[in-house]
C-alpha cells in the first residue's frame, strides 16, 4: 500500500473512472471529481469494498469556488494530494467560422483553465512535501490539429504547453509533470461519432482498433509512480499509432 493521495478530475466515467480503479489497486488512496456525484459515491463504495481508501468529491470545473471548495473538502477527508490527473474533458465540436462564442469559452474553462486551476490547489502540499505528479489528459488532436475542433484542438495543445512550462517551474521540488495523449478510444465521449468518421480513423490507426480505457489508466499509472521519477515534461502518445 502506498500512503499517497491521488485526486483524478472526470472520474464518473470513462478514462477517469478506469485511472481511480487503476491507482486504487495499486495501493493509492483515490480522490473522485466530477459533477455526477451520485456516481462518484457509488465507485468509491465499489473500491472501498475492495478494500481501497476512496472519498467522492463533486467539482464543477467551470467554477473556481467549486474547484477550490472540492480540494478543500479533499483536504479534509485525507490531507495532501500528491497526485493529480487532470483528466476531465469535454467537446464542443463545430466549424470555426460558425463557433458560438460560448462554445469555445466553455470548451477552453473545462478543459485548460479547470486543469490549470486544479493544479494550483494541488501545488502548494506538493512543494512543501518536494513530491508530487501532475498529469495532464490531452489528446492526439492538440498535437496533429483536426477540423472541426478547434475550441478543443486549442485546449488540448494548450495542455501540452502547460505541462512542460510547469515542468520547468517546478522540477528542483521533485515535481514531475507530463502528458498523455490518448488517440481514439472507447468512451461516451467516442459513442456517438458517425460510423464513417470511426472508419477513417481506424483505416489510419497502425493497430486497427480503438484503445480502452484502461489503456490509458496504464499509461497513467507508470507517469505516477516512483519509477517514472525521471521523466517530466513528456506528453506520452497512447494512440495505436494514429500519430508517430
Ligand atoms: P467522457 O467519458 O465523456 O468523460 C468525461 C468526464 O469529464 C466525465 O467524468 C465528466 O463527469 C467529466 N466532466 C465533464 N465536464 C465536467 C465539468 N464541468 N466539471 C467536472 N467534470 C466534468 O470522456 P473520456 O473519453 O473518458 O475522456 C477523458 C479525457 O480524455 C478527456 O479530457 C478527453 O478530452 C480525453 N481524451 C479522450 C479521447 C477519447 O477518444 N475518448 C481521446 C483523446 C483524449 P461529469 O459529467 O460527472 O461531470
Amino acid at each position: 500500500m502506498s500512503n499517497r493521495t491521488a485526486l483524478v478530475t472526470g472520474a464518473s466515467r470513462g478514462i477517469g473512472e478506469a485511472c481511480v480503479k487503476s491507482l486504487a489497486g495499486a495501493g493509492y488512496r483515490v480522490v473522485l471529481a466530477a459533477r455526477s456525484v451520485d456516481k462518484l459515491q457509488e465507485l468509491a463504495s465499489e473500491l472501498q469494498g475492495r478494500g481501497a481508501e476512496a472519498f467522492a468529491v463533486e467539482v464543477d470545473l467551470r467554477s473556481h469556488e467549486s474547484i477550490t471548495a472540492s480540494f478543500a473538502k479533499a483536504a479534509k477527508e485525507f490531507g495532501r494530494i500528491d497526485i493529480l490527473v487532470n483528466n476531465a474533458g469535454i467537446t464542443k465540436d463545430g466549424l470555426a467560422v460558425r463557433m458560438k462564442q460560448t462554445d469555445w469559452e466553455l470548451v477552453l474553462q473545462v478543459n485548460l483553465s479547470g486543469a490549470f486551476y486544479a493544479i494550483q490547489q494541488a501545488l502548494p502540499g506538493m512543494m512543501k512535501e518536494r513530491w508530487g505528479r501532475i498529469v495532464n489528459i490531452s489528446s492526439v488532436v492538440g498535437e496533429m490539429g483536426n477540423p472541426g475542433q478547434a475550441n478543443y484542438v486549442a485546449a488540448k495543445a494548450g495542455l501540452i504547453g502547460l505541462t512542460k512550462s510547469l515542468a520547468q517551474e517546478v522540477g528542483s521540488r521533485n515535481i514531475t509533470v507530463n502528458a498523455v495523449a490518448p488517440g481514439f478510444i472507447e468512451t461516451d465521449m467516442t459513442h456517438g461519432l458517425s460510423e464513417e468518421l470511426k472508419q477513417k480513423m481506424l483505416s489510419q490507426t497502425p493497430l486497427k482498433r480503438m484503445g480502452t480505457a484502461e489503456e490509458i489508466a496504464h499509461a497513467v499509472k507508470f507517469l505516477v509512480s516512483e519509477e517514472a521519477g525521471f521523466i517530466t515534461g513528456h506528453v506520452l502518445d497512447v494512440n495505436g499509432g494514429i500519430y508517430m
